[in-house]
């Protein structure tokens, strides 16, 4: 992020506007700086930036061939935004913002409208007041339009800064949210499912950092589900510019769970081993909490007692942020941030492996326990990251591929507890 420095007069720049709310205390000025460089890292391929603070606002500049269709809708992935305009770039002078706002409505249909100037400091020297009165006169006048000062049906912003003054017209609505980063990092287990990318999503939303972790059937099953973690993943990455994926290969891990244990209780066992693992990962990785697409009731491994039971494998708190949500209001939001297509493609979902119809809905921790005395727990757990492979996507959507060995060199994967 640059200071303020002035930029050329007649050019476009985009100003950024994230609420007040939630921002105050000595916490503001990191968010508005993460915010700032959230903005700049998804728009720096589409060759725009930097970005310079003002009092309440970000200025985006957008010398160059930078196309606004391409960067409206990267920063409509910016969480933090609560929304941002393109504005015209003019010097601080009245007459140059009449012609400018009178440039700006004509194409437009306008039932009524209003003028509303700010001043960036209370040293700008213009009177807010007379501006808009005055511009206010002059585009009436000229394209006899009534001003609505409470309803307008379109406002012309004007933001005064000491050596130039910003005009726009439209704002679009930004993502909300928080900052991505804001908030620490989690793990996510991302399945190839609907329910899971939405909660990665809402977590990113809220400001974390999202680290992925997928479990495939490999070598008992194909590695469909692999590749649609990855595709997922990859979508997801558009808010994060950014994004490492663990891929763990779990047939073996299930095999020996199924050798020892009666069919009823393997789906908890399978989950508690994902959390076992995916909690690893995520103490590598500095994460805090680990997150799941559940949603209380919606299958049988998502009843209270199941739940209880799966999350007392785990030592780190699990966020499930779809808890209350039904089906059809997750794949609402799946389908608006695009990635229900791809994750209803065929895949072949390891939980579904050696499974029956109807799991148990009622485990006891003590019993799971039991069950897991018979199994080298600790063993299994580590097999199964020393075979995980690490894929680290990138901004530019190029993706590298390491085995675990190579992502944390020399690291001993530590047990909990
Ligand atoms: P989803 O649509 O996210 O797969 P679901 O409704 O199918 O969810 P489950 O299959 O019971 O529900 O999975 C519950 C949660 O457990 C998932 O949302 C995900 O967070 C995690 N999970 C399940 N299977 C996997 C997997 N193969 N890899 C990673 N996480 C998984
Ligand atoms: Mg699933």
């Amino acid at each position: 992020m640059k200071p303020e420095t002035p930029g050329k007069e007649g050019s476009r720049c985009v100003l950024l506007h994230y609420h007040e709310i939630g921002l105050k205390g000595k916490n503001r000025p990191l968010l508005i700086s993460r915010l700032a460089r959230r903005a700049e890292l998804a728009v720096e391929t589409l060759g725009a930036g930097p970005v310079r603070k003002l009092p309440g606002r970000l200025i985006l500049e957008l010398s160059g061939g930078a196309s606004w269709p391409q960067v409206r809708e990267a920063l409509s992935r910016v969480f933090g935004l609560a929304n941002f305009s393109l504005a015209l770039r003019l010097p601080l002078d009245l007459e140059a913002a009449a012609e400018a706002a009178l440039a700006q409505l004509a194409p437009l249909s306008v039932s009524t409208f209003r003028v509303r100037t700010r001043k960036a400091f209370d040293t700008v020297p213009i009177s807010s007041r007379e501006w808009d009165a005055a511009i206010g006169a002059r585009v009436q006048a000229r394209r006899r339009l009534p001003v609505s000062l409470t309803y307008p049906g379109t406002t012309v912003h004007i933001e005064a800064l000491p050596a130039e003054a910003l005009l726009y017209v439209e704002k679009v609505p930004g993502p909300g949210g928080l900052p991505v980063g804001m908030s620490g990092r989690v793990a996510a287990l991302l399945s190839g499912g609907i329910d899971s990318p939405v909660a990665a999503w809402r977590m990113l939303k809220r400001g974390c950092e999202v680290v992925f972790v997928h479990f495939h059937g490999a070598p008992y099953l194909s590695r469909a589900s692999a590749e649609k973690a990855r595709d997922l993943a990859a979508l997801l990455d558009a808010w994060q510019q950014g994004s490492r994926l663990y891929l763990v290969p779990f047939g073996n891990l299930q095999k020996e769970i199924v050798l020892s244990t009666p069919p009823d209780w393997r789906v908890v066992l399978y989950r508690r081993f994902m959390v076992r693992i995916a909690e690893r990962i995520a103490r590598l990785e500095g994460a805090r909490a680990l997150v799941t697409g559940e949603s209380l009731g919606q299958v049988a491994s998502q009843t209270l007692t199941n739940l209880a039971a799966i999350e007392e494998a785990a030592e780190l708190p699990i966020l499930r942020p779809l808890i209350g949500m039904d089906k059809e209001e997750i794949v609402a939001q799946a389908q608006a941030i695009g990635t229900f297509e791809t994750s209803i493609e065929p895949d072949q979902d390891c939980c579904t492996l050696f499974v029956p119809k109807h799991p148990a809905i009622r485990s006891q921790p003590a019993h799971l326990r039991k069950l897991e005395e018979n199994l080298a727990v600790e063993e299994m757990v580590a097999r199964a990251l020393a075979e995980t492979e690490v894929l680290d996507i990138r901004r530019d959507g190029t993706v590298e591929t390491m085995g675990f060995e190579k992502a944390h060199p020399g690291r001993e994967v530590k047990g909990v507890g």
